[in-house]
């Protein structure tokens, strides 16, 4: 599991503070402002899923199970090395952010 902090404005408390912004491969998976720790999470699996099938299609076996039986506890669980370009997540974030409000 990422997590990156970012300033935004909280949907629940509707205050800017900084958020904790977790990732789950590319995508953000769920957000929680510091403030008032109100947790939104997103759905990301109809993109995220294909996404991580391609990235450990050279993978065999354990994963790939994991995946079809638990997708949500493997996107919780994957290490932070997949992480390699972390701006370009965050504006990927603030543009899923701005869609959702
Ligand atoms: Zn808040």
């Amino acid at each position: 599991m990422a997590v990156q902090e970012s300033f935004l404005r909280c949907t629940a408390c509707e205050q800017e503070a900084e958020h904790q912004v977790v990732y789950a491969g590319r995508f953000v998976s769920e957000i929680q402002c510091t403030g008032c720790g109100a947790v939104t999470r997103l759905d990301v699996s109809e993109d995220y899923l294909p996404d991580l099938r391609q990235r450990i299609s050279s993978k065999p076996g354990r994963l790939v199970r994991r995946l079809r039986t638990d997708p949500g506890e493997l996107a919780s669980s994957l290490p932070v090395r997949t992480l390699s370009k972390p701006v370009r997540m965050l504006q990927e974030f603030r543009a899923v952010w701005r869609s959702r409000s």
